[in-house]
């Protein structure tokens, strides 16, 4: 997996970006009122507020497909979306937004640095957008732009949203209470775990400098304390969504509730995040080179004994 384990290189490879339908997998309850309806490759989730869903982050336009389709499993109904909250001004977190708008009308909410930047700079996202992903996303206009600490509410959900910068200049983490009848847990994603946009030649091509180095740093610090009893990835590989699921369904109990977990995961970007900052930008780029996609789930191999480049 390569020395930066679950933050490394987490592009899938061509062969798979080309085969999106290979991410597609069944959705699946987290707890009580909490789903996760994303992909192998982005984690989408699903919150039943009593009063309509909230979506937290939408997949690349490419996995639209797999998304509605597990919605719809779950027995939702794709108009019962109301707010489509999003984690940070990437693709693979916004690329479904505006055909989900068209679809469902919802309210669409994002932190106000990300959200300015996309708005003030579009050529620059649209340049990322043909260069990463499925190469066909689009940026969307939000509804709201979020200040650090606001809180979005629906139904019996009220989300909180903290600025913790560094992967995006305005990336934000979220914690609320899910609920199961009479009990309840809570909930907490942090926003933006890579660090590989956080090299110098990286952040001049953003417009950035080196100080951003340090508010990564300081962002996991901001948000270390936060008391999360269940903790959700961006990525499914970043708290092992679908390992979990398998153990729920063969061993029973629920692994997602884990009140070890956050601090756990946080401690681990720290190390790894140490490790890259010690590394050269050449170290760094060797250590990117190839797709650490695979190592995660082997449902690609099949495709992959003959690999195509598409480049
Ligand atoms: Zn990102």
């Amino acid at each position: 997996m390569g020395k930066f384990n679950r933050f490394g290189n987490m592009m899938p490879p061509d062969e798979v970006m080309r085969r999106s339908y290979l991410m597609a997998e069944e959705p699946f309850q987290i707890y009580g009122n909490l789903y996760f309806v994303g992909n192998t490759w982005c984690c989408s989730h699903l919150i039943d507020t009593g009063e309509g869903l909230i979506l937290l982050d939408t997949p690349c336009l490419h996995e639209l497909a797999y998304l509605i389709d597990n919605v719809y499993r779950l027995g939702f109904r794709l108009r019962d979306i109301k707010y489509i909250v999003v984690s940070h001004a990437h693709a693979d977190h916004y690329g479904s937004v505006q055909a989900l708008v068209h679809l469902t009308g919802a309210k669409t909410f994002i932190g106000r640095v990300d959200g300015e930047d996309m708005i003030h700079h579009p050529e620059k996202f649209e340049v990322a957008n043909r260069r990463w992903c499925g190469r066909i996303d689009e940026c969307f206009e939000p509804d709201v732009l979020l200040e650090d600490g606001d809180i979005v509410e629906l139904g019996n959900t009220k989300m909180r949203c903290v600025l913790t910068p560094g992967h995006t200049i305005g990336v934000m983490s979220h914690f609320w209470t899910a609920y199961d009848g009479m009990e309840s847990k809570k909930v907490g994603i942090y926003g933006g775990a890579g660090f590989v946009t956080l090299t110098s030649s990286r952040l001049k091509e953003m417009g950035l400098d080196d100080h951003m180095k340090v508010v990564f740093r300081e962002s996991i610090d901001k948000v270390y304390d936060e008391e999360v009893e269940i903790m959700l990835g961006n990525h499914p590989f970043h708290n092992d969504t679908y390992e979990k699921h398998e153990k729920m369904v063969k061993e029973g109990g629920n692994p997602f509730i884990d009140p070890t977990e956050w601090k756990r995961y946080l401690d681990e970007l720290k190390e790894c995040y140490a490790r890259f900052l010690s590394l050269s930008e050449e170290e760094v780029k060797e250590m990117y080179k190839d797709s650490a996609f695979l190592t995660y789930r082997d449902i690609c191999t099949p495709f992959l004994k003959e690999p195509v480049s598409y480049s």
